[in-house]
């Protein structure tokens, strides 16, 4: 039965897998639900900190089940520094708190879309092409106080710098400002596969708007916590973070 099965992808920590099997079967990530498109297509995704093993189960409408093990290459992280930060953003005042809370609720919730759009399966493609300053799962020192790890990758860029979809997708959601990310976008490609774009100077389309692979949606800025201008792209499986750099990978797109 697991002939019937295709999995391919980056099998890491922060890996996305992109699978196809029968469209009639019952597939479980652990003990997670599966949505499989009409054609029986899927995508799994592990985060940052993902277990070394996980149990893929197939479950055919006859009932006949089988589990694959999936062996998730455990990474280690680099630690980046940086220094420059403004200080209020290292250590918010209290007033800020109820502020950053509603932010991360708005992103939180833009994240859970799960679409039926079926863009997730295409293929990717870096949003600007510029030096990277930044990558996926380093941990972070802001101004000598650890904080939590960096989710993104990073391109260097002026302020006003164009930024293309990565991929066609629906815009979730569109902020000026937010305390943290200032500039932000959210763009949902089908499946719970969604980017994210900060620092943004400004977002150039709107909130429900289908957009195509390659189309200018933003510009670079270097609102929030930022040291400079730079984007600063993520990608999601619903709430789990992936590494942008590996869906580039599967892409052949570095
Ligand atoms: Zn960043």
């Amino acid at each position: 039965m697991t002939d019937d099965v295709v999995l391919e992808g980056v099998f890491a920590q922060g890996g996305l897998l992109k699978g196809n099997v029968k469209p009639s079967y019952d597939v479980k990530l652990n003990e997670r639900e599966i949505r499989l498109t009409r054609e029986g297509d899927f995508i799994i995704g592990f985060g940052r900190d993902a277990a070394p093993e996980h149990k893929l189960t197939f479950s055919a409408p006859n009932g006949e089940r089988h589990s694959l093990i999936i062996d998730v290459k455990q990474r280690t992280y680099p630690t980046q520094s940086i220094k420059g930060v403004p200080q209020k953003t290292v250590t918010p005042s209290k007033d800020k708190l109820a502020r950053i809370k509603r932010e991360t609720a708005l992103v939180k919730n833009a994240r859970k879309t799960d679409s039926s759009l079926l863009y997730f399966l295409d293929d990717f493609t870096a949003p600007m092409r510029a030096p990277i300053t930044g990558v996926y799962g380093s941990q972070r020192i802001y101004n000598g106080t650890p904080k939590r790890p960096h989710y993104g990758v990073d391109y260097a860029g002026p302020v006003g710098a164009p930024v293309y979809a990565p991929a066609s997708g629906k815009v979730t959601l569109v902020h000026e400002d937010m305390f943290y990310s200032g500039g932000t976008l959210i763009v949902d490609h089908g499946y719970g596969l969604s980017s994210t774009f900060i620092h943004l100077s400004e977002v150039v389309v709107k909130e429900g708007e289908d957009i195509v692979a390659g189309q200018e949606i933003a510009k670079v800025g270097a609102g929030g916590r930022s040291t400079g201008p730079h984007l600063d792209w993520r990608v999601n499986w619903y709430g789990t973070r992936i590494d942008p750099q590996l869906v580039l990978l599967i892409a052949g797109d570095k």
